[in-house]
């Protein structure tokens, strides 16, 4: 019996995995950690939404059985690649694509990578056919929150945080946190954020700032929309409602803390004063080798953690005044209903404008914050209707933005 024995499946046979957002930051570290690792994955799927030649490139590399790309044209041009290169590979396209590759009844893990609202159809076929869903896309959860974590549980699927501060916290609770937090004794989840490449400053110099400094992040090479979103401290808001639904947290339950280190992954707070806190270089692969791993542990290629030469570690508290963001998504998961769905949707708008040019990065919390204002909130127990309002509220996100911008 081989040492990896007993992380393959009952059969022993290697784990099928299909990443959707391979050609992405997370899809990439993941492909990276299973290239590590060769007997105990095996690949199903790689999905990607324009860049052909990346997908392309990947596919001979980790020789998945399908690939999944946005449109036809594109779709043409790989399966032409494919036949050059002699390479079976089936090529096929669109959104329908996306949920086969995740609900494949061969797959047992799909990480769910792709960034936005895009995600949410496929993850949610992932959970519904009761997958091991590792999600990076935290913007799905955020959309969907109570109908996502139903479906979690009526179809028994594992779900598995990558997002690194979630993925810290749940290696910081015990097993069974979803029966309360109180019930075993968690007080508070102190949930890091690194203050991003804006730290320190004041409004007045942030009503300049270029798209190439907002995604210049000190700590974390990420995909250009988070990376705006760490920016406008957004990604901690989307973050802090992901929590809430993860682990059966309320808002105030849950305290960010700057912590411009990044080693400091996230912590728990217990009723005896013990604080467990989950710490590691900041690099993706080590929660992405978690859940693909989980419940063992695996080499993620990740540098071991030098405490001497991390020296000091710094903890202050969020400045919500020149980054409101934070507190629009804190409003907006206490209002419930579709507030989160609509913050998620008019900030995707805000942040693609403020990308191209269209707005300056002060606008994008204050066009979440009038599109809150202004959109009717409703019930978000149906997926037709999150899908709706999620439309309404960009369309509502384009109204204001061509009247102001
Ligand atoms: P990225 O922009 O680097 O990659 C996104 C991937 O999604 C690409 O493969 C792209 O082709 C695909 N995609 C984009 N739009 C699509 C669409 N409409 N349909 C289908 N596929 C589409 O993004 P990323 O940084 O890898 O982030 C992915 C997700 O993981 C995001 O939700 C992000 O918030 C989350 N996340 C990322 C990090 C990180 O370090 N990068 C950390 C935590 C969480
Ligand atoms: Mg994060």
């Amino acid at each position: 019996m081989s040492s990896n024995a007993a992380s393959m499946t009952m059969d022993g046979s290697p784990y099928v995995v299909t990443v959707l957002g391979a050609t992405g930051s997370i899809g990439t570290s993941t492909l990276d950690v299973i290239a590590r690792h060769p007997d105990r994955y095996r690949l199903h799927a790689l999905t990607a939404y324009h860049s052909r030649e990346r997908l392309a490139a990947l596919c001979q590399s980790y020789r998945p059985e399908v690939a999944v790309i946005g449109n036809d044209d594109d779709a043409r041009w790989l399966r032409d690649h494919f036949a050059e290169l002699k390479l079976d590979i089936d090529v096929r396209c669109g959104d329908a694509a996306l949920v086969e590759v995740s609900q494949a009844p061969d797959v047992d893990v799909v990480m769910a990578a792709i960034v936005g609202a895009a995600g949410l159809l496929p993850t949610l076929a992932a959970v519904r056919a009761g997958k091991r869903v590792l999600l990076a896309n935290k913007e799905a959860l955020v959309m969907s929150g109570a109908l996502f974590m139903d479906a979690v549980e009526r179809h028994r699927a594992v779900l598995l945080p990558i997002d690194s501060e979630h993925n810290a916290i749940y290696q910081c609770l015990p097993s069974e946190h979803r029966q309360g937090l109180s019930r075993h004794g968690v007080t508070r989840l102190l949930l890091t954020a690194s203050g991003g490449p804006f730290l320190g400053w004041g409004v007045d110099e942030l009503a300049s700032v270029t798209p190439a400094q907002a995604c210049a992040h000190p700590n974390w090479s990420m995909g250009r929309k988070i990376s705006v979103d760490s920016a406008t401290l957004m990604n901690k808001g989307l973050e802090l409602i992901e929590a809430c639904w993860l682990f059966n947290a309320t808002p105030e339950q849950i305290q960010v803390v700057v912590h411009p280190q990044s080693v400091v992954h996230s912590m728990a707070a217990y009723s005896d004063g013990s604080v467990i806190a989950q710490m590691g270089n900041p690099d993706m692969r080590t929660p992405i080798a978690y859940g693909l791993a989980w419940p063992e542990r695996i080499d993620a290629g990740v540098e071991a953690l030098d405490l001497f030469q991390v020296a000091r570690l710094d903890f202050h508290p969020p400045d919500e005044k020149a980054f409101p963001c934070l507190r629009l998504a804190r409003e907006a998961m206490a209002f419930g209903e579709t507030a989160p769905a609509v913050l998620n949707a008019a900030n995707e708008v805000a942040v693609e404008a403020f990308l191209s040019g269209r707005m300056p990065f002060n606008g994008i919390a204050s066009l979440v914050e009038e599109v809150l204002e202004n959109a009717t909130l409703v019930k978000a127990n149906e997926l037709d209707v999150i899908l709706e309002e999620d439309a309404k509220a960009r369309w509502l996100a384009r109204r204001h933005l061509s009247k102001r911008f």
